[in-house]
């Protein structure tokens, strides 16, 4: 039997949202079909994924088919990933966040929270747990920091093991899941305020959200940590080549760049390239490498309309998942 700790690192999913209602109102044409648990068809074509989730999938089982195993990997010692990627009004931040304090309707990262005090919980006592969280949103190439508004661009440095981080960010100590949500309103209200459009903003961002976990056995001295990024990017359409300028440009801009050269690290792991993974081409892909691929579990969540309206756009998100197998 395979060690299930080596199975293959990178995992693409894919996410349907229902129709929503503008779209039912306008009688727009629900364009997916779909073939077993890993395949979704648009116009006869075929698209394979690791699973693809029909419309009809409901939080708790997304959580349970997704999420739940790297949970439990983090709290083994090993880094993880979970990325949301799709145009915006795709589903990315109803799949990571949900609603946060609704039991039914919260997304994977307050059921992460909760699995893992209830592993803590669970254990005996001579198991200690130093537990932190950051969280921090990359606009236009800037990295600011939702948990301390007067930090509005931090650089990334490397540790003296070679590990890059993002220097000066706040990372708050947490004793239970009450205190990480908190955490999480505060950074969602700083982010808020900072803006005038926080629908527009989020979907030009990418907003990450860090669970650092580190255990000690105090009987054997024995130590480890395991880390997890879990992170609801910018929307990936594509911005009007025409009437498009000035910050608008640049955003669009910058979030090309940035969703292709994660594309390219993504791709190049999944190929099982060891010998040159581009991680240096972004920020994000910087702050990351070392929870994605080789001996970390990354999972890519291809988030989609089933609309025929974003027909287009649909397609392309799908290709880029596809990049990744
Ligand atoms: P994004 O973050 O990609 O811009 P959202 O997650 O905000 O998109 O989703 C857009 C809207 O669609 C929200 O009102 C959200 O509640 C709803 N929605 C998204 N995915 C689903 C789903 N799987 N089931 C029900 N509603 C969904
Ligand atoms: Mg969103």
């Amino acid at each position: 039997m395979a060690d299930p700790a080596a199975q293959t690192t990178i995992k693409v999913v894919c996410r349907f949202r229902p129709l929503n209602k503008s779209e039912v109102a306008r009688g727009d044409k629900y364009i997916p079909t779909f073939q077993g648990d890993d395949c979704v068809q648009i116009a006869g074509k075929p698209y394979h994924f690791d699973r693809v989730f029909q419309s009809n999938t409901t939080q708790v089982q997304f959580y349970n088919a997704v999420a739940q195993q790297i949970v439990r990997d983090v709290l083994g010692g090993y880094n993880g990933t979970i990325f949301a990627y799709g145009q915006t009004s795709s589903g990315k931040t109803h799949t990571m966040e949900g609603d946060l304090h609704d039991p039914e309707m919260m997304g994977i990262i307050p059921r992460i929270v909760q699995d893992i005090f209830n592993y803590i919980y669970s254990m005996d006592e001579n198991l200690e747990f130093h537990i932190k969280v950051s969280y921090f949103e990359i606009y236009l190439d800037k990295i600011k920091d939702c948990l301390d508004v007067s930090k509005i661009n931090l650089s990334v440095h490397e540790d003296k093991n070679r590990v890059p981080y993002v220097k000066g960010c706040t990372e708050r100590f947490v004793s239970t899941p009450e205190e990480v949500m908190d955490a999480i309103d505060e950074g969602k209200n700083n982010r808020h305020v900072a803006v005038t459009n926080m629908n527009e903003h989020s979907s030009r961002s990418h907003s990450i959200f860090l669970i650092n976990i580190k255990q000690e056995n105090s009987q054997t001295g024995q130590k480890f940590t395991g880390k997890l990024y879990l992170v609801d990017l910018a929307g990936s359409e594509k911005v009007g080549k025409t009437g498009a300028e000035g910050t608008v440009l640049d955003e669009a801009k910058m979030i090309n760049k940035s969703l292709s050269s994660l594309g390219n690290v993504i791709s190049a792991l999944a190929e099982g390239s060891v010998s040159y993974v581009p991680y240096r081409d972004s920020k994000m892909t910087r702050i990351l490498q070392d929870s994605l691929g080789g001996n970390c579990r990354t999972t890519m969540v291809i988030c989609c309309s089933p609309s025929a309206f974003n027909d287009a756009e649909t397609r392309s998100t799908l290709m880029f998942g596809q990049r990744a197998k």
